[in-house]
């Protein structure tokens, strides 16, 4: 690879300008193993410069009409969509997914920002009768200020657009940081922001050691707000600290989302819809299934529809035409995945297909796990309890309603969950029982810019998309006025 192709995108974004350094961080291929990208290794100091870049330009951009600032989202949204094809190979290149996935990652960022173009201008305040003759009370929704973001490599692009539409609809300017196995594709698309001419400073992105630029967010007073999505580990890391300014939080979270699949479900519907949640992005997606509930009377022909579709799914380089499913992030997601498939083997569960890593010949290099499904896995195995973000489906039977209802809320996790069947009152018993932040009944599809997205309990707080992910950068501000005589 050319020196020019490798620091394409060597730069971070501070005050509208390029910022280079001499430090820097190697950008894996995971689907070779080869480096495909240099990035600077920021700190510090240019954390704090980015910060001092979004205070400047906080007063203005925050006054600026919505109508203005939805302007330069649209803008950025018609720029990323018309570069969609580069942008999905960067994303590729770095990530792995297929490539038909980055494309509809990168149509999907693009319509995040356009719905948050359009709410910037309805974070409408409220009149509230008072409580005396001449008084008069008024609520004002207000921008909460400088806001830090910081996002994970796994939708490495849907990421920044889920955090930074709204805090720029909503009148606050950011410094983002993005993951270091993914960070050309938010460089990338910060390109193509700052061509809209948005005013400098608004926007900054800083790549580099994790823990040091996330201290100098969260030691910073100007920095008032911390977006983060990531590992539950990490988040409650950044809970406690940002305790001490009580900066406003959202957290986005693992996950570890149920199936549940009840006899008079359509079973191919549920087989093909549990297979393309379960393979999406190699498994690596905070709402991805982890566990397949099946009740006694179906799971055999479900798990065999799940699997005759597991077989024919084609693994390989992101890049390769006909490739479902692409490489893990790294080797120890790899080994990871591997060493929980291997501790359910040796309590009993079966491998009905995959089960291995693929290193040889062509994948050589590659961080490759064939797509496995387990079946005899019980509720005492680790792979039931822990988040696997890897292609591994584990099918557990169950017997009844109640019984699975407290297996599936019996996790920390309160993400996402999702259930088949086609009785009436038992869709609305299992959407109020289930104990996660979202529940989808006979289908998978989660994330769409209109909902409010996100978990409860060790997954989170706070919401993206919808009105309710607008509030996440909004301060409420109480006026109550007596009138003069
Ligand atoms: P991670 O290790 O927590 O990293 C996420 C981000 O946090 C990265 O940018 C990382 O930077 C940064 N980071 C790490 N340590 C930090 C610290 N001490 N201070 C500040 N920032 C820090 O998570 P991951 O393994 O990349 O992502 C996978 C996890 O994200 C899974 O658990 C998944 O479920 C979750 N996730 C949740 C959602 C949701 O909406 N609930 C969506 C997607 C993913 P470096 O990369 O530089 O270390």
């Amino acid at each position: 690879m050319t020196n020019d192709r490798l620091d394409a995108w060597n730069y971070c974004w501070i005050n509208g300008e390029k910022h280079t350094l001499p430090q820097i961080i190697h950008v894996i291929n995971p689907a070779t193993g080869e480096t495909i990208g240099r990035v600077p290794r920021g700190g510090a100091a240019e954390t704090e410069r980015a910060i001092e870049a979004a205070s400047q330009a906080f007063p203005k951009w925050s006054k600026l009409p919505a109508k203005a600032r939805a302007g330069y989202l649209l803008d950025w949204a018609d720029r990323i969509s018309r570069d969609r094809q580069a942008l999905a190979e960067l994303l590729t290149m770095e990530q792995g997914k297929p490539l038909a996935e980055a494309l509809d990652e990168i149509e999907g960022s693009a319509d995040f920002i356009r719905w948050y173009a359009e709410e910037g201008k309805r974070a409408y305040g409220e009149i509230i009768p008072g409580s005396r003759e001449k008084q008069r009370i008024s609520v004002l929704r207000q921008p909460v200020g400088v806001a830090g973001l910081i996002t994970p490599w796994n939708y490495p692009a849907a990421m920044v657009a889920r955090k930074v539409s709204p805090a720029l609809a909503a009148g606050c300017s950011v410094v983002l940081k993005p993951a270091r196995q993914t960070p050309q594709i938010a460089i990338a698309l910060f390109a193509h922001l700052m061509e809209t001419g948005i005013p400098r400073g608004v926007a900054n992105l800083v790549t580099g050691d994790a823990g040091v630029i996330g201290e100098a967010l969260l030691s910073d007073r100007r920095v008032r707000k911390i977006s983060f999505t990531g590992s539950t580990e990490v988040g409650k890391q950044l809970m406690r600290r940002a305790a001490d300014q009580v900066k406003r939080l959202s957290l986005e979270l693992g996950g570890n989302a149920p199936v549940i699949v009840f006899p008079d479900a359509d079973l191919d519907e549920a087989a093909e819809k549990i297979v393309s949640n379960k393979f999406e992005n190699g498994g690596q997606m905070c709402n991805g299934i982890n566990v397949i509930y099946a009740h006694q009377e179906v799971a055999d022909l479900l798990t065999e529809k799940i699997v005759s579709r597991v077989r024919e799914l084609q693994i390989g380089p992101g890049t390769e035409p006909g490739v479902q499913v692409g490489p893990l992030i790294d080797m120890a997601a790899v080994q990871k995945v591997e060493e929980l498939v291997k501790a359910a083997r040796e309590k009993g569960a079966r491998v009905l297909t995959g089960g291995y890593r693929l290193a040889a010949g062509e994948r050589q290099g590659g961080s490759f796990f064939a797509p496995t499904v387990l079946a005899h896995v019980t509720r005492e195995m680790s792979i039931a309890h822990e988040e696997i973000f890897g292609p591994v489906a584990p099918v557990i039977r169950f017997s009844g309603e109640e019984e699975v209802l407290r297996w599936a809320n019996d996790t920390p996790y309160g993400l996402a969950a999702y259930v088949f069947t086609r009785d009436l009152g038992r869709v609305y018993r299992m959407s109020e029982g289930l104990e996660f932040g979202m529940v989808a009944v006979n289908g998978t599809s989660l994330s769409v810019p209109q909902a409010p997205f996100g978990g409860i309990k060790e997954s989170g707080t706070g919401r993206e998309g919808g009105r309710h992910g607008l509030d996440e950068y909004l301060e409420t501000k109480y006026v109550t006025m007596m009138l003069p005589d």
